[in-house]
C-alpha cells in the first residue's frame, strides 16, 4: 500500500466504469474519469512544488474541482486544508499565516486582500470561482494525470480542519490517513452502504459531516452521489426518487416537513437518512417517522474525532439519543474534574479514546495537552449520559453549562421543558452575567406563527415543572435562532447579543 486513504477511496477503483459524481451543472464522473481528474490535480499541485506533509489550502465553492483537489492533494501526500467559504480575506490571513500552506485555492475576489499575505506565507495564490474558472483551472485543466507517487504511513497527516472556534482563535485539528479511513471503514459497515448506494449529498465540503462522513465513506463503498450545490428542499424531494441515503442536519428535516409533497412514496427509493451535527428533536424525529415511515438514524461525532457513535442500523433507532460507540471506539462519561468514569445514567463529559482520535491541535501543543487525559482519551467538550442500554445523550457543551448562584443548570433540559409548551417552536437557555447568581438562566424564545404566548405563561407553566435554580429568570422573543451552515444555534451570539440584559456587563 503507498496511500493508505487515497488507495482506499478511489486508487483501488481507478480502472472502474462505476458511477462516481454526477453535479447539478450536468458534469457526470465514472470512477475511471475522476480517478484521471485528481490525477491532474495532483499533478498540478506537485508543479506548483506540493511534497509530501505540505498543506494545501482551499476556499472555494462547493463543486467537483475541489472533491478533485481534496483527493488530488492526498495522492501527492499533501495535507488538505478546507476552509468555510464565508470567512472574509482578513479571517483567511489568519488562516493563511497560521498552516503556511505551499498552495492557497482561493476565490477570485480575494485575490487582491490575499497576495501580500500569500506571498509573505511563502504560498502560491491561485483563483477558483464559483463557476470553475479561474487561475487554477487555467493551470490544472489541460495537464497529464502522471503523478510520482509519495508513499504515506497512516499516521501521516492527511487534513487539518480548522474548528468553528466559536470561543477564541479558530484551532487546527490534525488528522491522519488512518483516523479518516478507520471512520470511513467503520461507517460504510455500520450503515451498509454498497457499491449501489446513491448518496444526495447537499452539505458543505469544508466541514468533516460533507467532505469526510458523506464522500469517504461513499467512495469506501464503490458508491455514487448525485452532488447538489446546496440544500434546497423542493429540489431534494425530486431527487430523492434516485437516491439512496441522505447525510443532513436538523434543520434539513425541518425543511423537509414543511414540503407537501414529502410522504413515504417520495421517499420510496431511500434506505438511510441520517441526521448529525446538531441535536435533532424528538419531535422531528417522531414527525419525518409519521409522515415518511422511515427513521432517521442520528449520529455524533466531531471535527477532531470523526463520527463517535451512531444509532443502530439494525435495530431500535432511540430518538433524542446519538445512539452507542462505534466499534473499536471508546465513548465514556467522566467526571470533569478528576477523569473518572461515571456510572450510567450520570451526567459527565463525553470522553473518546480510539483510531478515529485526531493526532493534536496544529503547532499548538498547549492546547492539545488541555483536551487530552493522560491516559489519550480526548475531552469533548459535550455532556451528556449513557442508559442502561448503551445510548448516549447528549446534554450539551460543557462551556454551554450554566452556573446559577453555583448549582448546574443543563441548557437542554429547561429547552425541552420550554419547548414542550403549546405554541413555542423553539428555544435556546443560555447564562448571562447576574450580579447576585453570577450567571442567570436565560431563556430566548421563538413562537410557532402568531401564538400569543406571553412571558407570564411559560414562567407559570415551567414553575411547576423545574426547580427553582434552574427556572429561567429573564425570557425573550426572538424571530429566528442564529444558526451556522452545519444547523447549529450559535449561543456565542446570543449570550453577546443579550449581555446586558441584567445590568451592564
Ligand atoms: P463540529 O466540530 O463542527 O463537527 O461540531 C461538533 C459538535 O457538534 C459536537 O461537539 C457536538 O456538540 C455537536 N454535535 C454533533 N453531532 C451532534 C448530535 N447528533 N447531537 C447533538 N450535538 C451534536
Amino acid at each position: 500500500m503507498t496511500n493508505p486513504l487515497y488507495d482506499a477511496l478511489i486508487g483501488d477503483k481507478s480502472q472502474s466504469d462505476a458511477p462516481f459524481l454526477e453535479t447539478s451543472n450536468g458534469e457526470r464522473f465514472s470512477y475511471v474519469q475522476f480517478a484521471a481528474r485528481a490525477g491532474q490535480a495532483a499533478h498540478a499541485l506537485q508543479q506548483l512544488g506540493v511534497r509530501h506533509g505540505d498543506r494545501v489550502m482551499v476556499q472555494a465553492e462547493k463543486s467537483a474541482d475541489v472533491v478533485a483537489l481534496y483527493l488530488g492533494t492526498i495522492r501527492c501526500g499533501g495535507v488538505f486544508v478546507p476552509l468555510n467559504t464565508t470567512y472574509t480575506a482578513n479571517e483567511v490571513s489568519y488562516f493563511l499565516n497560521d498552516a503556511q500552506p505551499v498552495v492557497i485555492i482561493a476565490k477570485p475576489e480575494n485575490y487582491d486582500a490575499l497576495e501580500t499575505v500569500a506571498k509573505e506565507a511563502g504560498a502560491k495564490l491561485l483563483t477558483l470561482s464559483d463557476d470553475g474558472k479561474g487561475t487554477w483551472f487555467d493551470f490544472c485543466g489541460n495537464t497529464c494525470s502522471a503523478v510520482f507517487a509519495s508513499k504515506c504511513s497512516s499516521s501521516d497527516l492527511a487534513a487539518i480542519l480548522y474548528t468553528s472556534g466559536t470561543t477564541g482563535l479558530s484551532k487546527g485539528a490534525m488528522l491522519t490517513h488512518e483516523n479518516l479511513l478507520s471512520n470511513a471503514k467503520s461507517l460504510m459497515q455500520a450503515w451498509q452502504f454498497t457499491p449501489q448506494d446513491v448518496l444526495l449529498h447537499t452539505l458543505p465540503i469544508y466541514h468533516s459531516h460533507g467532505l469526510f462522513v458523506a464522500i469517504n465513506t461513499t467512495m469506501c463503498a464503490g458508491a455514487s452521489m448525485i452532488f447538489n450545490h446546496k440544500f434546497e428542499a423542493a429540489n431534494v424531494i425530486e431527487q430523492l426518487r434516485q437516491a439512496t441515503v441522505l447525510m443532513g442536519v436538523p434543520t434539513h428535516y425541518v425543511r423537509l416537513l414543511k414540503q407537501p409533497e414529502l410522504s413515504n412514496q417520495t421517499t420510496s427509493n431511500m434506505r438511510l437518512f441520517t441526521s448529525g451535527s446538531a441535536p435533532l428533536l424528538a419531535q422531528t424525529h417522531d414527525d419525518f417517522t409519521a409522515v415518511t415511515g422511515h427513521k432517521i438514524l442520528e449520529r455524533y461525532g466531531l471535527t477532531e474525532t470523526n463520527m463517535n457513535t451512531s444509532n443502530p442500523y439494525i435495530g431500535e433507532r432511540r430518538a433524542g439519543t446519538v445512539g452507542m460507540a462505534l466499534p473499536n471506539i471508546q465513548v465514556e462519561v467522566r467526571n470533569p474534574e478528576t477523569g473518572e468514569k461515571l456510572p450510567v445514567g450520570e451526567t459527565g463529559s463525553i470522553e473518546v479514546s480510539g483510531p478515529n482520535v485526531f493526532a493534536g491541535y496544529w503547532r499548538n501543543m498547549e492546547k492539545t495537552y488541555a483536551e487530552f487525559r493522560s491516559d489519550g482519551f480526548f475531552i469533548t467538550g459535550d455532556l451528556g449520559f449513557f442508559d442502561e442500554d448503551g445510548y448516549l445523550t447528549i446534554i450539551g457543551r460543557s462551556k454551554d453549562l450554566v452556573i446559577s448562584g453555583g448549582l448546574n443548570v443543563y441548557p437542554k433540559e429547561v429547552e425541552s421543558e420550554i419547548d414542550s409548551i403549546a405554541g413555542i417552536l423553539e428555544s435556546a437557555v443560555i447564562g448571562i452575567p447576574h450580579e447576585d447568581f453570577g450567571e442567570a438562566v436565560t431563556a430566548i424564545v421563538v413562537k410557532k406563527g402568531d401564538n400569543i404566548v406571553t412571558r407570564q405563561m411559560i414562567i407559570d407553566t415551567l414553575s411547576n415543572r423545574l426547580a427553582k435554580f434552574k427556572q429561567p429568570k429573564e425570557i425573550l422573543f426572538i424571530d429566528e435562532l442564529p444558526r451556522n451552515a452545519m444547523g447549529k444555534v450559535q449561543k456565542n451570539i446570543l449570550r453577546d447579543q443579550y449581555r446586558n440584559v441584567y445590568g451592564k456587563n
